[in-house]
């Protein structure tokens, strides 16, 4: 069984991530979305929203789960078994950093790939901090994150 690992903060999820789980979904028999806790990066949705947020938002791929760590990477893949961390590639700028990332994991454990999907064209605008801008100035973003997304961030500011 090919197990794979997808990290990352989705602060919030988006389109362009979702693309990343639906191709990922179809190279592995079993992908964990891995919710970094970050308690460096202030994010704008707390933990326990974002988790709910890719749930429900994922709740239609049979072979997806939606975890959460404030560990490393490299050690949860080895505790879940998973043999990739999947990334998604948007510019080069996304390169540097993701190149880097990658170092780190070998130098960690060389028997983890990090695996690399390319954001398709259409997506590769998106970005979890454009859409926090977007909702800021009350550009419509529908189309660029799933429902939930905008019903809970609709929530949040009735509180
Ligand atoms: P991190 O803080 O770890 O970068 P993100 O939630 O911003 O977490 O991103 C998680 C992963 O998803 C990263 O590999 C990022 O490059 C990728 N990603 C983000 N947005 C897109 C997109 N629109 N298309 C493809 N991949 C994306």
């Amino acid at each position: 069984m090919k197990i794979a690992i997808y990290p990352g903060s989705f602060d919030p999820i988006t389109n362009g991530h979702l693309d990343i789980i639906l191709r990922a979904s179809k190279l592995f028999d079993k992908i964990y979305v891995c919710i970094a806790k970050n308690s460096s990066k202030q994010s704008f949705f707390s933990l326990e929203e974002r988790v709910k947020m890719v749930e429900i938002a994922t709740q239609d791929f049979e072979n997806v789960e939606v975890i959460s760590t404030d560990d490393l990477i490299v050690n949860v893949a080895k505790k879940l078994n998973a043999t990739a961390i999947v990334r998604g590639l948007r510019a080069v700028t996304d390169f540097e950093y993701e190149f880097q990332l990658a170092a780190a994991n070998e130098y960690i454990d060389q028997n983890i790939e990090m695996v690399f999907l390319m954001a398709s064209l259409s997506k590769s605008f998106i970005s979890s901090s454009s859409i926090k801008e977007f909702f800021t100035y009350n550009v419509d973003v529908s189309s660029l994150v799933p429902n939930i997304v905008i019903e809970m961030y609709n929530s949040k500011q009735k509180k």
